[in-house]
């Protein structure tokens, strides 16, 4: 994550020089206690100076630290005068006499929290710049949408949808994205980024005007061209454009691009604006890799085996991930058993680009929760494939984070291709293997996959 961390530090700097050069001072000559925080740090100070954000220490505010969510909910709350007294809140895993409880329970009762599917809060998991989104559109009540338009962001026009609270948040002013037609989504959080956020939120003298880039200035070819609210023609036409007619694009969603025509913005086809634009789902091919199989069974536990469950997932996330357009090489599909060399030789020769294997784990019955592994001999694209994977199992799983580990097992240490090693939860805890056992779970668990094999496809392409 250091790369990307440094990437968002980047843009917060380049945003913060953006508004200072336009003048902005709401707070009149903020005084400044912290070593990591400069003077043009002006949402950062607005904030301390009002009371609403403290240092990690007195002298350190923290603004490349990641954001947990009892801080978040605190720094919000206190932010829109939430009730703070310490107190007992619905989440078993929020301890009431922790500084956060009172934010907690009162977001809650606000609806501005929700907790997860299983009754937690995990007070200490960080947060996403996605979450954020919905974090901010429901503290602020945003309910105004816009012509807003994220290449990593999947245009779903539905209420409850990612698009939908990050087009609100952009629409108020909070946020622009990274400024390079992108908004992260599941890129953490960081404390300084976050205070940018929150003063836009509450000080409009640090708003942004969403805008969005033109990429290309293009010809409508045909008559009666229809534009759409999303990139298919499910999507309801809401005008419609003539040969000769000047299409501004502000981006493309495979072959429909994005942009505006006289008043009108939303999608056309791009073959009927003069452009061919290679889906680039054609360059994604990865090798899904059912860990054991044949005479090896891998883990054994509560009456599973490790190769039945690994090859189950492991379909179900080659049907989700050809259903995103993404090419699937499977190293098995029956209950036969591979070397590991022979995995990893399979996988390179099907000319695929990047490789997961998929296992259960084992170990004492308390054990439980996911964790991906990487090896950090092989570059950092497979760290990233294990971080995007990761981020959405656990969740998807609603069992323990483990984390993202380097570890050297030998189909990802002596693979040529980025790749990384999920171990989807305990075969040997009574919880996990519920899980592992229910369809339910597992599809849950191929969706998270697919997905974090989706965002390091999106990332690769940025
Ligand atoms: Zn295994």
């Amino acid at each position: 994550m250091k790369n990307a961390l440094s990437k968002v530090f980047l843009f917060l700097v380049a945003a913060v020089f953006v508004i200072t050069s336009f003048g902005a001072q709401p707070a009149s000559a903020a005084s400044n206690p912290f070593k990591d925080v400069s003077s043009s740090d002006k949402e950062i100070l607005y904030l301390w100076n009002k009371k609403l954000i403290n240092g990690i220490d007195s002298i350190t505010f923290g603004p490349t630290d990641a954001v947990t969510r009892e801080q978040a909910a605190t720094l919000i709350g206190r932010a829109i005068g939430l009730k703070g007294d310490l107190r007992n809140t619905t989440f078993p895993d929020v301890n009431p006499k922790r500084y956060s409880s009172g934010y907690i329970q009162s977001a809650y009762e606000k609806g501005i929290i929700t907790g997860n599917p299983d009754g937690s809060f995990r007070p200490q998991d960080t947060m996403t710049r996605g979450e954020m989104a919905f974090l901010l559109s429901r503290a602020f009540n945003y309910t105004s949408t816009g012509n807003v338009f994220f290449d990593d962001i999947k245009s779903d026009t539905s209420s409850t949808s990612l698009y939908t609270a990050v087009s609100k948040i952009a629409t108020a002013g909070v946020s622009n994205g990274t400024g390079t037609g992108t908004y992260t989504p599941t890129k953490e959080l960081v404390r300084g980024e976050f205070a940018v956020f929150l003063a836009r939120a509450l000080n409009s003298n640090f708003k942004v005007a969403y805008k969005n880039t033109v990429s290309e200035n293009l010809t409508v070819i045909v008559d009666n061209l229809n534009v759409r609210t999303g990139p298919s023609t499910g999507y309801r036409a809401i005008g419609k454009v003539n040969t000769g007619a000047e299409f501004q694009v502000y981006g493309y969603k495979g072959v429909w691009a994005y942009g505006k025509s006289g008043n009108v913005t939303g999608y056309v086809h791009s073959e009927f604006i003069g452009k061919s634009v290679p889906a680039a789902a054609n360059n994604r091919f990865i090798t899904i890799d059912p860990g054991h199989g044949g005479h090896d069974p891998g883990a054994t536990g509560n009456g599973l085996r490790e190769k039945d469950i690994n090859l189950d997932v492991s379909k179900r996330v080659e049907a989700k991930l050809k259903a995103k357009g993404i090419k699937v090489y499977m190293t098995r599909s029956t209950d036969v058993f591979h070397s590991l060399s022979a995995r990893v030789d399979k996988g390179v020769a099907s000319g695929s680009d990047a490789f997961l294997s998929i296992h259960t784990n084992a170990a004492s019955p308390g054990a439980s929760g996911s964790e991906t592994f990487y090896s950090a001999s092989v570059g950092n694209d497979s760290k990233q494939l294990a971080t995007f994977i990761q981020n959405r199992l656990y969740k998807a799983m609603d069992h323990p984070n483990r984390g993202v580990k380097n570890y050297g097992f030998q189909v990802i240490r002596t693979n040529p291709l980025p790749a990384a090693l999920v171990e989807l939860g305990f075969i040997t805890n009574k919880y996990d293997s519920a899980k592992l056992a229910s369809g339910t779970y597992k599809d849950r668990a191929a969706t998270a996959i697919a997905d974090g094999i989706e965002d390091y496809y999106n990332w690769k392409a940025k």
